[in-house]
């Protein structure tokens, strides 16, 4: 099976990464049809030599709340979404060994890496979270927690609903000051773009952000939520320290 790891471009070596894709099934135990979930992710984990038992997910909100985790975190919603940890939609670990997931359908996934500490992240982006600066939550995090230099950190995107499709009313209202595309009389946000002035703004190299630009709604090989509404399922975003 081919993974597409979203750092890849940096070659890195410490950290195991990936989205999965509308093939690999649905990841998620609570949204969607959850019948195959669980194997879907023994599959999806097992072909990243990750132990899907092992898998640490959270109760998203579409907040900006980042966690740390470590060992005594591990399979934390990886059986039952009850298990999950709460009120939270990211994740930071400098522990080898502690998949940290998030789940998606049209939000942006924002993989991390700091290979100098060595430690990663990943974050849940929609533009609730985007609104809240959760990229600014996710550096912040890593420079409290493992005195992590921003100017070292790798960073790639994930799969998201793009500018491209992206429409949002005519007036919307939100805090970006950049972001939202005027095509035809109708308003676009570009969240991807966002999340990398954002970045920017965290003083993270601009060559150190990698993004695929694959959008969610224009692609069917993606689960999305603004094109399914509640029967969609959700990709799973994984970033792993190798142990
Ligand atoms: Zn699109």
């Amino acid at each position: 099976m081919q993974m597409f790891n979203p750092l890849e471009k940096f070659g890195i070596n410490l950290a195991v990464a990936s989205f999965s894709r509308r093939q690999d099934g649905n990841m998620s135990l609570s949204f969607g049809d959850t019948r195959d979930s669980l194997e879907n992710r023994k599959k999806f984990l097992g072909g990243l030599s990750i132990d899907y038992r092992d898998l640490i997910t959270a109760k998203q909100v579409h907040g900006k709340n980042v966690e740390y985790m470590a060992q005594e975190n591990k399979g934390s919603g990886a059986l039952d979404y009850d298990s999950s940890v709460p009120d939270t939609d990211g994740f930071i670990t400098d522990q080898p060994g502690v998949p940290i997931a998030i789940l998606t359908a049209d939000c942006l996934s924002i993989f991390i890496y700091d290979p100098k500490r060595p430690a990663v992240a990943v974050l849940h982006a929609g533009w609730r979270s985007t609104e809240q600066n959760i990229a600014q939550e996710g550096v912040s995090a890593m420079q409290n927690k493992f005195g992590s230099q921003p100017q070292d950190l790798l960073v790639g995107f994930g799969p998201s609903i793009r500018s491209c499709c992206f429409e949002v009313e005519k007036d919307f209202k939100s805090n970006f000051a950049f972001g939202l595309l005027k095509r035809e009389g109708r308003v676009f946000m570009d969240i991807a773009l966002i999340n990398q002035r954002q970045l920017l703004a965290c003083k993270v190299k601009e060559q150190n952000i990698f993004d695929p630009g694959l959008c969610t709604f224009s692609d069917n090989g993606f689960f999305s939520f603004r094109k399914e509404a509640q029967n969609a399922g959700r990709m799973i975003s994984v970033i792993m320290l190798r142990k």
